[in-house]
């Protein structure tokens, strides 16, 4: 399957968005992702596909994303270094990152290392401890939105699912309205794992959220390719 690597979001939050190639997710165990089928452990490939991915970044907006199918700590170092220098050249202000909740103690070792503002997105999927932890095994074992609120710029959310609910929904919702200065809500698209949407669930969602889509600090993603890459 050809990914598309590289895009450009031109409405909220204007920036550059690059899917780079990172080593296997050190989780690897949410039910739902089959992303992590894009990691690879061949360190010579994926330092030069992302020196390539990277080459078509302009600096137009100022901002770049920088997603890779896991967490930021599993790209090469060859790779950090290419960024930096993106981001030298390119002046880039702001870098978005994505991190699991298990490489928390380590994000100012990523702001130290680049220098400009780093916002951290984390794969939280829910606040619900229970349906986080034990049906997604998501293996982010805090207790409380503050806790990820402190630590995270970004939360990303997801909705469904089968087995969830409208109140793990609502819950969700007024929790990244109310804690977070940026957050992600993917509407979950059956892949090639035996996880489930919840199509009726999907209905109310819409009906019930699309005013999310007014708010320039919440962006709902409909399709899992809504950011132009993957
Ligand atoms: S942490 Fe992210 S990349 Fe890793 S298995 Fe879970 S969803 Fe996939």
């Amino acid at each position: 399957m050809i990914m598309q690597r590289y895009s450009k979001i031109t409405q909220k939050n204007q920036r550059e968005i690059v899917l780079l190639k990172g080593r296997p997710c050190f989780w690897g165990k949410c039910t739902f992702c089959d992303y992590i089928e894009d990691n690879t452990r061949d360190n010579e490939l994926m330092i030069s596909k992302n020196e390539e991915i990277l080459s078509q970044v302009t600096g137009e907006f100022g901002v770049l994303e920088v997603i890779n199918s896991g967490s930021v700590f599993e790209l090469p170092k060859e790779t950090w270094a290419k960024i930096k220098q993106v981001v030298d050249e390119k002046q880039i202000r702001k870098l978005f990152f994505e991190s699991h909740w298990g490489f928390r103690n380590r994000l100012q070792e990523v702001r130290d290392y680049f220098g400009v503002e780093v916002w951290f997105k984390i794969g939280v999927e829910t606040f619900d401890n229970n349906f986080r932890q034990n049906v997604l095994i998501k293996g982010a074992d805090f207790e409380t939105p503050e806790e990820v609120a402190e630590l995270f710029d970004s939360a990303c959310v997801m909705v469904g699912i089968a087995g969830q609910t409208i109140e793990i929904i609502r819950e969700d919702m007024a929790i990244i309205q109310r804690l977070f200065k940026h957050a992600t809500v993917n509407v979950f698209v059956e892949n090639t794992t035996p996880v489930k949407a919840d199509i009726e669930l999907i209905r109310w969602f819409e009906q019930e959220f699309s005013f999310l889509e007014e708010n320039p600090k919440i962006e709902v993603l409909w399709h899992n390719t809504d950011l132009g890459v993957g």
